[in-house]
């Protein structure tokens, strides 16, 4: 068994006036573990989301950490100061036609041109029919 992968470190933080206990820095940022976070002045944009708030052009002040079990995989957070977030804007008639147009056009197949009635992969960017048409000639073709 080797040395832990992040040690303890004292480090000064945004968050706080005295230094607070992390787990070193990772990609220049504060590195924090499960649990060691204070919820009260730290979230995700999720968690700041669900407050009706958004990040507001500032950038996470921490990194949190977690180990996923099923994947074996380490899965890094960005956590944002509670205290700079910004309330969310209302959405404004304009806003919604640009996300009924963003979401028409997800559905448009850029072959035939038609609004198939669903999201389109964006592997293909075809609908059902024309990807089967499409998979029939080159079929032929080999
Ligand atoms: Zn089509």
């Amino acid at each position: 068994m080797g040395r832990r992968q992040y040690p303890w470190v004292m480090a000064d933080v945004p968050w706080s006036d005295a230094q607070q206990f992390t787990r070193g820095t990772h990609l220049g940022l504060p590195l924090l573990s499960w649990g060691i976070a204070p919820r009260h002045l730290l979230a995700t944009r999720r968690q700041l989301r669900a407050m009706n708030r958004r990040p507001g052009g500032h950038g996470p002040v921490a990194l949190l950490y977690l180990r996923h079990n099923a994947s074996k995989r380490k899965v890094f957070a960005n956590l944002y100061l509670i205290a700079e977030s910004v309330p969310c804007l209302p959405m404004t008639p304009a806003k919604w036609t640009a996300l009924a147009k963003a979401n028409l056009a997800r559905r448009i197949c850029g072959t035939c041109g038609k609004d198939v009635g669903y999201v389109v992969p964006t592997s293909t960017g075809l609908c059902w029919p024309c990807f089967e048409a499409d998979d029939d000639t080159t079929s032929l073709a080999a």
